[in-house]
């Protein structure tokens, strides 16, 4: 199965837009796993105001660009927490 962001009404794990995005010859959105650890998870659940399960991934698009430090996998969420995680493209 493709890995596709959980987000509601989220079109970026389309086949059709990955296909679009590789076309302008950027590289596909990544993905990040949604965190393990219940706390965490439950941030995200409010900073998305979704109910996201351990086994979701959530896409780049709904973190801010300079949020993401993709050196270290770093992201900070809309509630300003910090979260290092391994990409997943
Ligand atoms: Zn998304």
């Amino acid at each position: 199965m493709v890995k596709k962001c959980a987000v509601k009404n989220c079109m970026s794990g389309s086949i059709a837009k990955r296909k679009m995005k590789l076309k302008q010859n950027n590289r596909p959105t990544a993905l990040f796993q949604v965190p393990k650890c219940p706390s965490m998870l439950q941030k995200w659940n409010l900073a998305l105001s979704q109910q996201l399960l351990p086994k979701n991934f959530v896409c780049e698009l709904h973190f801010k660009e300079e949020d993401i430090n993709k050196k270290f996998d770093r992201i900070i969420l809309p509630n300003g927490d910090i979260y290092d995680i391994k990409s997943q493209i």
